[in-house]
């Protein structure tokens, strides 16, 4: 006889990751091909990764990102390093970007107890505390 054990979490992460949402969700992505596996005997819970509305960063000269990127040259202002570039007046080199993120798991997991599936949750929530801010987190676990 089979037993099941169901999943379903949802994390509030800030990676601190300045960049437009495809490539953030891509580092994440890379980050989590190596998290540890919550484990069913028929498949593993599904990841899913968003990034959240709104933006929490802003800045005047984004010039790493922006058109003129490959005049970007660093210049000293007051003892603090700017980058800036060549772009001609008027050019508007400012950006924002959200570096917040939610990370939901969905599992329905073949052959696993509920102690087991709770001992891989409490891994993989280990691994994204390695690597960025958990701001909040919630976790339903149920065992059959
Ligand atoms: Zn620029």
């Amino acid at each position: 006889m089979s037993c099941w054990t169901h999943i379903t979490a949802c994390f509030s992460v800030d990676t601190f990751i300045q960049d437009p949402p495809e490539k953030l969700i891509k580092q994440v992505e890379d980050y989590l091909k190596d998290a540890p596996k919550i484990t069913g005997s028929e498949s593993d819970a599904d990841i899913f990764i968003n990034v959240q509305s709104g933006h929490n960063y802003w800045t005047n000269y984004d010039c790493e990102h922006c058109k003129y990127q490959s005049t970007q040259r660093e210049v000293i202002v007051d003892d603090k390093d700017y980058l800036e570039c060549d772009a001609p007046d008027g050019h508007d080199c400012s950006a924002e970007y959200q570096s917040c993120i939610v990370i939901s798991i969905q599992g329905d997991l073949r052959d696993r107890s509920k102690a087991q599936t709770k001992e891989e949750f409490k891994q993989f929530y280990k691994y994204i505390k390695k690597e960025y801010m958990i701001r909040d987190y919630a976790v339903n676990i149920e065992g059959e």
